[in-house]
């Protein structure tokens, strides 16, 4: 047993931490010293999942700054909020076109998320399989151009048939992924068709949790066989768009912060303002009108906060 060094947080179970010396396996108990705290931060949870730490024997004595994190607000109405992860090297967004469906509003405000705290998403499309007849191939097409056209990298898959399996795996094998998506999208059947090794447990934390109201959800990272880690997040309902400022919202649709530097007025909340780009590349079809509109719900969302 290690006497100290620096480890990450592989689980919060409560009461305990379990931390481990990555790439090595090996996790070992720590509790948290005191009232540590990272500067700054206004959340339910002093360390998350994917926090780099210093340990001495079986405690916690400092959390290493993070380089991006994802939080979410504990309530809808609440200003608290809870860290869901840290350190991530990608944020894998699972959807499916049909059963269920996804809503374009959630995925957008995910992808907000995503950028604001400068973590790269990645967008799957699961249970392609699915998608025989021609009005959902369309539906499917799309999504896809949807997302591509505003920057995004969007895959296909389908954890049943193993379709894309091998390109996920390949994109997982570096660092941290963390795993999102709505219930019943096929998170846990992607990462037991990604390694079949994994705790049959994965997922079923999701069940338990979409229930209750105020979650003390816990977070876990899992190694895969094929290389890296990999964090299950119980089906998000909707992510809190935390600390972000009307003005800046916009830099936040890759689409947008392209050509906003030709906006005549600066800021620009590209709605009402002679001259703007934005409305221009709308009016042009090269933003789309519901990324627009997903901005103009966020934009009206954030300011009922204020
Ligand atoms: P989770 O809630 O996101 O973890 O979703 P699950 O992995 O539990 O999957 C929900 C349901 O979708 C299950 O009945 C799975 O068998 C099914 N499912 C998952 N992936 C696929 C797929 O690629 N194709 C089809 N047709 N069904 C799938
Ligand atoms: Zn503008």
């Amino acid at each position: 047993m290690m006497e100290q060094g620096t480890a990450t947080v592989v689980k919060h179970t409560g009461s305990h931490y379990l931390l481990s010396v990555l790439p090595e396996w090996a996790p070992f108990p720590a509790v948290i010293r005191g009232k540590l705290r990272l500067a700054g931060t206004k959340t339910t949870n002093p360390i998350a999942v994917g926090d780099r730490v210093e340990f001495e024997g079986e405690t916690i004595t400092k959390i290493l700054p993070r380089k991006n994190y994802i939080i979410r607000r504990s309530t809808n109405l609440s200003r608290e909020s809870h860290i869901i992860a840290a350190n991530l090297d990608r944020v894998f967004l699972i959807v499916t076109i049909i059963l269920p469906e996804t809503k374009l509003a959630f995925v957008d405000r995910f992808l907000v998320t995503c950028e604001a705290y400068g973590i790269r998403p990645v967008i799957l499309v699961n249970k392609i399989d699915l998608y025989t007849e021609p009005v959902l191939q369309e539906q499917l097409a799309d999504f896809k151009a949807l997302y591509r056209n505003a920057g995004y990298e969007v895959l296909e898959i389908s954890a049943r048939k193993g379709t894309g399996i091998a390109q996920v795996r390949a994109l997982c094998r570096d660092g941290l992924t963390l795993f999102s998506g709505a219930s019943g999208v096929g998170k846990s059947s992607l990462l037991k068709a990604l390694d079949p090794t994994l705790n049959p447990k994965i997922g079923e934390i999701s069940l338990s949790h979409l229930q209750g109201k105020h979650t003390t959800t816990f977070y876990e990272m899992h190694p895969l066989a094929g290389g890296g880690f990999v964090i299950d997040t119980p089906g998000i309902r909707g992510f809190g768009l935390v600390d972000i400022q009307p003005e800046e919202l916009s830099t936040y649709f890759p689409e947008m912060l392209r050509v906003m530097d030709n906006c005549r007025f600066m800021p620009c909340t590209h709605t009402h303002e002679p001259g703007c780009a934005v409305k221009a590349a709308l009016e042009a079809g090269t933003i789309a009108p519901e990324r627009y509109n997903s901005y103009l719900g966020m934009l009206e969302e954030e300011k009922k906060y204020r």
